[in-house]
């Protein structure tokens, strides 16, 4: 079988998608093509929906170096612009992420200016901690489905569901895959950490790693309102909506790999004595991961050769640096 399309998108995780709502709202000239996007849900299973997928900025400053500046813009872009866009979609959460320290209070009180003894309804009593204002909480696959929807409403879009075998620069573009071909004029690359994972693509070398994430959870009605604790390096979070209790780590010995089980049930019962919530036993919950891509200094990176666009590296904010990336692409590319 033959195929043909102005413009084909590789990936249907939350880089292809922001790129594709990004378009859905630019005055670029390829918002008027024929646009097919192929995925291989079964043999490639996006990262995006394996995700904790949280948006905050801690600790993040212009000026200090490139990523951060990253991160930072693609935070205000997404507080500003997409947040408003989806608040009323039950697809995002705006919640203050609160901070406890637990264990080394005066590191802590190093790295941030402004700890305070903090109180809260589902704490015990008082803890020394820091707040963030304005952080996030996505209900990853409700957002990724509404997304579509907001994309399919503007834009002369098919998906398809196929495994792609390589890719032929000769004649533009050409997608193999076991029982197709496919050719375009366009093409986006997003395909996650499978571009390392299935690296024998002809026509590029991969620089990034693939690195798996994983983190805990479980379905349980809590009767309380979403939130998003960080208890040291420990990642507590509830999605109300979905009643989704999830525990993940923001960072064991720099690694974002889970800590070892042991050690975060021991972490996990602990958190008992400081909460006021019936919390279910550490051993109900499911382990879940995902592999992303980690690129050279963990930039994210949207790059372009004529036609050929890849988006690589989304590693840790996936959510905010893909729309931001894809932004600022697509203004460049209309100026
Ligand atoms: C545990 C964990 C926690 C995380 N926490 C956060 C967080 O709090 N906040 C945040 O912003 N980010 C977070 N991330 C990062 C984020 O989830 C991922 O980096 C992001 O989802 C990757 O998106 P992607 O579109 O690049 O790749 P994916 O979502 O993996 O999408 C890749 C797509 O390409 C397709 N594909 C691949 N190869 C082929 C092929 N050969 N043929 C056809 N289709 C193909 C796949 O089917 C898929 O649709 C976390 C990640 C993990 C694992």
């Amino acid at each position: 079988m033959k195929k043909k399309a102005d413009f084909i998108v590789l990936g249907r995780g939350i880089g292809a998608l922001s790129y594709l709502f990004e378009l859905s709202r630019s005055y670029s000239p390829l918002q008027k093509k024929k646009i097919l996007v192929i995925s291989a849900q079964n043999l490639a299973p996006t990262c995006s929906s394996n995700t904790t997928s949280t948006v905050s900025l801690t600790g993040i400053q212009t000026g200090v170096s490139p990523l951060g500046d990253i991160l930072f813009h693609s935070y205000e872009h997404f507080k500003n612009i997409i947040y408003p866009e989806f608040k009323d979609s039950n697809t995002i959460e705006k919640v203050t992420k609160k901070h406890f320290f637990i264990n080394d209070l005066e590191k802590a009180k190093k790295r941030f200016q402004n700890v305070s003894n903090l109180c809260d309804p589902y704490l015990k009593t008082a803890m020394p901690g820091v707040l963030e204002a304005d952080s996030f909480l996505i209900y990853p696959n409700q957002y990724q489905l509404v997304l579509e929807k907001k994309i399919q409403e503007k834009l002369d879009i098919e998906f398809a569901d196929d495994f792609i075998l390589d890719i032929k620069t000769t004649d533009r573009f050409t997608l193999i895959s076991k029982g197709a071909e496919y050719h375009c004029e366009f093409l986006l690359d997003a395909r996650g950490a499978y571009q390392k994972v299935f690296e024998n693509f002809s026509h590029q070398k991969i620089n990034e790693k693939v690195v798996e994430g994983c983190f805990l959870e479980i379905n349980i009605k809590l009767n309380c309102a979403s939130f998003y604790y960080v208890f040291d390096e420990l990642n507590l979070l509830y999605r109300s909506i979905t009643q989704e209790l999830i525990i993940g780590s923001s960072s064991f010995e720099g690694n974002q790999m889970i800590a070892n089980l042991a050690t975060l049930s021991e972490k996990y019962n602990r958190l008992k004595d400081y909460l006021n919530l019936d919390l279910p036993p550490f051993e109900s919950f499911q382990f879940k991961s995902g592999l992303r891509s980690k690129g050279p200094k963990r930039m994210p990176k949207l790059v372009t050769k004529e036609n050929y666009y890849r988006m690589s590296g989304l590693y840790k904010n996936a959510y905010s640096t893909a729309m931001y990336l894809s932004w600022q692409h697509l203004q460049a590319e209309i100026c």
